[in-house]
């Protein structure tokens, strides 16, 4: 789909106005964005001289060229995977007893295969329910 416009007679949107603000679970990212549409909007308007709705149009293309969409648009599905019950609780405790029984020396270390081994089935993650995250998480990028 394609980004809406920014641009209007006498009017350019930047930052969280324009929806700039990219929340992928625990990261909120925004202040970049603002910073950067707002250098593009004075670039624009200096370039302009007038403030028709052609003149400003610029400003569209400007945000396509930059950053500012191409990231926005490369993560916009980044919240579906990178939220709920799975990615904040089940997922970290999960690494968080592989990691344990990785480190754990007993009679003689443990290879990351035999760590994998004790830990999967606990706390209700199984290889078949990884895999089925990590295809879902492929499909959104
Ligand atoms: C909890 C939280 C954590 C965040 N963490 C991060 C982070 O770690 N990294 C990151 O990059 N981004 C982060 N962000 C996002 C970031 O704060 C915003 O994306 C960024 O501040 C947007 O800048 P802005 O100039 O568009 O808007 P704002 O910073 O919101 O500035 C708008 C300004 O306009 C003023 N204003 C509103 N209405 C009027 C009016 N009628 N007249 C005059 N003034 C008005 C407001 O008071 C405000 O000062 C976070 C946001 C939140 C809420």
């Amino acid at each position: 789909m394609a980004p809406p416009s920014f641009s209007y007679p006498g009017l350019l949107i930047v930052g969280d106005a324009a929806g700039f603000l990219m929340h992928a679970g625990v990261l909120i990212r925004g202040v970049d964005f603002a910073v950067a549409s707002g250098v593009l909007a004075a670039e624009t308007i200096k370039e302009a001289g007038r403030p028709d709705a052609d003149a400003l149009a610029r400003y569209d293309d400007k945000l396509k060229a930059s950053f500012v969409l191409r990231d926005l648009l490369a993560f916009k599905n980044a919240d579906k995977v990178l939220s709920g019950q799975f990615a904040f609780d089940t997922l970290p405790k999960f690494v968080n007893s592989l990691l344990r029984n990785y480190f754990t020396i007993e009679d003689r270390p443990p290879t990351l295969a035999s760590a994998l081994k004790t830990t999967l089935g606990g706390g209700g993650v199984t290889l078949t329910r990884l895999l089925i995250n990590m295809l879902n998480a492929l499909a959104y990028l």
